[in-house]
């Protein structure tokens, strides 16, 4: 071994292994036979460095929404050092001391839930929830009651039984055959629903749902599974009198609610979690992402008691839920995780993303005025999109090589935002911004300009 020629410390290499050997997600590798794939090396705060030097604002908390605490935590790592040195792993039927005291205080940041089934991805924990949808089914609905309903636009993760769950056509398309037993319902953006928009439209869009429900049959359904905002699929607010009538369905139906907050959980929206904004009670809810900020691997099932207590049964040799995550065992994810929370308490990072949000929100409405190609604004807390289109009457998407390239040229000036994630054809038109939450003005300002600086470029102004 050199110990001389540290090969980390030489670009060169590190892009060439890079590009020789790792298979990035989400992109074609084709381009990299030209251009260098982009490799970030650092992080302080919400700015990264890549391994050319290069200084860039992170709208997008490690590009898909996580890094939420921000980058070069010490006392994350300490942590997890600590706890690692201590005990490392230990799966199966034993706890460990950093997952019973993280459930515990995650339990009290969600009133109306009470058990936390550890898993390592956001796929991951909602295949949980549904394994216990099913099993409930075959226990206490004599099989019956097994559907699972999602909707249109929403995303529940990348496995194939999340697929058959996943409302994004261009994330599904070539993967099928999916799993039997997963229907859709239609999506709740009031800005492409037509003539169905306009006052009431919440309480319309939730019908949808209704009339999904009465034509597959009450007794058939075991759950639906939201996402509290729509995330890649373009940062839908679900709209007013939607949720509530949600929640009564629900009820009616004996249907249990299943919210997927592994984007919104942990302060993305300014509550712990995006359900909270809406008043509901969810019987499942599924996170990951944020709950231990990037710092580690995990993602967790939370129930309410009374699902727990389906599976408490030991006359039946079935009854328990027969399921296990190896690296559910892993005690970094809750050790960091215990260290995320603490700090977002005593940053009061739930309510700077309320108040950023607000103010990005604002400068992206003033962005409006001046480009005639924001069609609409829509967002809550640090979670805000700006929808792109061709032509505001008309509400034409505006053509993805166009987003694509505004998105490309705020990457040359040193700002990484998002889009909607190439999901929909013709609809992957929203621009996205979930930066760290300690973000501040300075940090926003610098984000708009660069949009602006880029939509002037790529379409011209108004
Ligand atoms: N659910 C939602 C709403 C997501 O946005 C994602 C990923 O982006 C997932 C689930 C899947 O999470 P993971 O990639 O950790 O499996």
């Amino acid at each position: 071994m050199d110990t001389l020629y540290d090969r980390s410390n030489d670009p060169r290499a590190v892009i060439e292994a890079d590009r020789a050997h790792v298979w990035h997600h989400l992109i074609q590798h084709k381009p990299f036979e030209t251009v260098d794939p982009r490799i970030i090396v650092e992080g302080r705060g919400l700015r990264v460095w890549d391994i050319k030097g290069k200084e860039h604002v992170d709208a997008v908390s490690g590009g898909v929404w996580t890094v939420n605490v921000g980058y070069g935590r010490e006392r994350i790592a300490n942590a997890v050092r600590d706890q690692i040195m201590k005990m490392c792993f230990f799966a199966g039927a034993s706890g460990t001391i950093p997952g019973a005291l993280f459930a515990e205080r995650l339990i009290e940041k969600m009133p109306g839930l009470s058990r936390v089934y550890y898993a390592n991805s956001g796929s991951e924990a909602n295949e949980k929830a549904w394994k216990m949808i099913r099993q409930i089914a075959h226990k206490h609905h004599g099989g019956k009651k097994y559907k699972i309903l999602y909707r249109d636009r929403d995303y529940h993760g990348t496995t194939l039984a999340a697929l058959s769950a996943g409302g994004q056509q261009e994330r599904n398309a070539q993967y099928g055959p999916f799993a039997p037993g997963f229907v859709q319902v239609p999506h709740c953006l009031e800005y492409r629903a037509g003539d169905l928009a306009g006052e009431g439209y919440g309480e319309r869009a939730a019908a949808q749902i209704e009339e999904v429900i009465l034509r597959e049959g009450p007794d058939t359904i075991g759950c639906l599974c939201l996402e509290p905002i729509t995330a890649g699929g373009g940062i839908i607010v679900p709209p007013k009198g939607y949720w509530e009538r949600v929640q009564e369905l629900c009820r009616k139906y004996d249907i249990l609610l299943h919210i997927d907050e592994v984007v919104c959980g942990f302060g993305r929206t300014g509550t712990w979690f995006g359900y909270q904004q809406f008043g509901i009670q969810p019987d499942i809810v599924t996170m990951a992402k944020g709950v231990a900020s990037g710092y580690a691997a995990i993602s967790c099932c939370v129930t309410t008691e009374s699902v727990f207590e389906m599976f408490k049964d030991d006359t039946d040799k079935l009854g328990y839920f027969r399921d296990i995550s190896t690296f559910g065992g892993c005690t970094a994810g809750p050790a960091a995780a215990l260290e995320v929370l603490s700090i977002t308490e005593e940053e009061d990072l739930l309510g700077n993303s309320a108040r950023m949000g607000d103010y990005l929100s604002g400068k992206l409405h003033e962005l409006m005025d001046k480009h005639a190609v924001i069609g609409e604004v829509r967002g809550m807390g640090l979670f805000q999109g700006a929808e792109l289109v061709a032509d505001r009457a008309t509400r034409e998407p505006l053509e993805e090589k166009k987003v694509q390239a505004i998105v490309v040229d705020c990457m040359a000036q040193g700002v990484i935002i998002g889009a909607s994630n190439r999901s929909m054809p013709g609809f992957n038109n929203t621009l996205l911004f979930a930066p760290a939450l300690i973000a501040t003005p300075d940090d926003l300002d610098q984000v708009v300009a660069a949009v602006d600086a880029a939509i002037t470029k790529v379409v011209g102004s108004a």
